[in-house]
């Protein structure tokens, strides 16, 4: 039994990227990018459609349906017949942090002149993995270098 543990234990120290810390990372980016399209949906049509969300992300309608019923239960999202689906204000609450986090990290990455497409594709892979702590560093750094392009300039002909 104790035997066991420790083998287990030890086992996992070699293994940062064990299987249950993989499926839970996997289960949280779903929930953010289905909120954070959620939220740009409601913000351009009022409310987001199965059909609409399923398309943004390029995913099933059935797994959409899936994913609106978790949401429905965590208590983030609730269904309007014949409209949509729309945020709670817990939901609202996630779905704003999500877009913040979403529009810091594409501000950066503007100021260095990298196209659009390759700055969205990063920024759907990196706010994932971010901590709280090195957005608010970026957000600094970003704030600072928009309003000295003075430092901006030195920092790009320094390359
Ligand atoms: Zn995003």
């Amino acid at each position: 039994m104790f035997l066991d543990s420790l083998i287990l234990f030890l086992s996992s120290l070699g293994m940062p990227d064990a299987s249950s810390t993989r499926h839970r990372t996997s289960g949280s980016t779903a929930r953010d990018d289905y909120l954070e399209q959620i939220l740009n949906l409601i913000e351009e049509k009022g409310y987001a459609r199965p059909i609409d969300i399923s398309k943004r992300l390029q995913i099933s309608q059935a797994s959409v349906t899936n994913m609106l019923q978790k949401l429905d239960a965590e208590g983030l999202v609730t269904h309007v017949k014949y409209r949509g689906t729309t945020l709670t204000e817990e939901g609202m609450r996630i779905a704003r942090a999500i877009t913040d986090r979403h529009e810091t990290l594409t501000r950066f990455l503007e100021l260095f002149d990298i196209d659009k497409d390759t700055i969205y594709r990063d920024v759907e892979g990196m706010e994932h993995h971010i901590s709280r702590a090195t957005l608010e560093a970026i957000r600094s750094l970003t704030n600072h270098l928009q309003k000295n392009p003075k430092t901006l300039r030195e920092i790009k002909d320094s390359e």
